[in-house]
């Protein structure tokens, strides 16, 4: 059997990257690594469904016990992709798909070379604001350090192998379809398909 494909998609903070992910994970067989974080739950998430949300000292205990892929800084605080939650998906032939800011992105793309990665933009950055804001989730001075965060962010894209513009959510859920029935036809990735036909001859 093939093995799953990592994906990393990563989106400045407000662009609409929740909504996108949600549509992706309606249409497609896919699962989204739950990160362990040490910032405080929002009113609407669930431990274990959003993120685990773990003390600062829990979060130190696992970066010495080797339990990340990969972990960064964000904000004040960490964010960390647990192994548990990748491996095993992915030798079972699920896809998995990592939401992670760029610094995380960056140490996943070395690691892990074989890795998808897709970055999704704003259409700019006063949308970004704007799309902040009416989220209400946070004061004006966290959605002014998250732009400026996303500043930083879009200026790495470039190093990402595909770039999504959100401007029209179905339309951005589309590209993303496209890059993924692009990757599941590459051929190292048709093992099984050369194999059988190979056989069967
Ligand atoms: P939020 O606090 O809005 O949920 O997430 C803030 C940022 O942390 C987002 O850019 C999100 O993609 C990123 N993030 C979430 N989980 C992880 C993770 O496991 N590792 C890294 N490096 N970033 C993460």
């Amino acid at each position: 059997m093939n093995k799953g494909r990592l994906i990393v998609f990563s989106a400045p903070s407000g662009c609409g990257k929740g909504t996108m992910l949600a549509q992706i994970l309606k249409n497609g067989n896919y699962h989204c690594s739950v990160s362990a974080t040490t910032r405080q739950p929002r009113e609407n998430e669930k431990d274990g469904v959003n993120y685990y949300f773990i003390s600062n000292e829990e979060f130190e205990n696992k970066i010495k016990e080797d339990a990340f892929l990969e972990y960064a800084g964000y904000c004040n605080h960490y964010y960390g992709t647990l192994l548990s939650e990748v491996d095993d998906y992915l030798e079972k032939g699920t896809d998995v798909i990592l939401e992670i800011e760029v610094q995380g992105a960056m140490k996943v793309m070395q690691k892990r070379p074989e890795a998808v990665s897709v970055f999704v933009m704003p259409p700019s950055i006063k949308e970004l604001r704007r799309r902040l804001k009416k989220r209400g989730t946070e004061t004006d001075e966290v959605i002014e350090k998250r732009i400026s965060e996303a500043t930083g962010e879009i200026a790495q894209a470039g190093k990402y192998d595909y770039i999504i513009v959100n401007n029209v959510l179905e339309d951005a859920v589309d590209d993303f379809c496209a890059v993924m029935r692009a990757e599941r036809l590459k051929s190292e990735f048709s093992d099984d398909i050369i194999n059988e036909v190979l056989e069967n001859a």
